[in-house]
């Protein structure tokens, strides 16, 4: 008697789960889509900050990575290079925030 009384309760519960399970697996298709949405752009965003670390890089090694001297030799620091450096720059730590 009890049993039975608690296997229908269960039941009600199991239902209840599968349910919730349903919408749970939908939002999870919704998540995965969304999810692959941000997986390109944060791909992108990772060749935008590999191509700056790389420019700075070569600056770091004595080169120039400013339009005029691109990829030459400098003597020292170059105000072209480090606006360019710097104005990319600083974009991000806007949104580092
Ligand atoms: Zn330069």
């Amino acid at each position: 008697m009890s049993l039975s009384n608690d296997l229908r309760l269960w039941e009600a519960d199991l239902e209840k789960l599968l349910l919730e399970l349903r919408e749970l697996r939908q939002r999870a298709a919704n998540l995965e889509e969304q999810n692959q949405i941000l997986r390109e752009k944060v791909a992108a965003e990772n060749i935008r900050g590999e191509g700056l670390e790389s420019l700075s890089h070569l600056y770091d090694e004595g080169f120039h990575v400013c339009h005029a001297h691109f990829a030459q030799q400098r003597e020292e620091d170059c105000l072209f290079c480090l606006s360019l450096l710097h104005q990319v720059d600083a974009p991000e730590n806007k949104t580092g925030e």
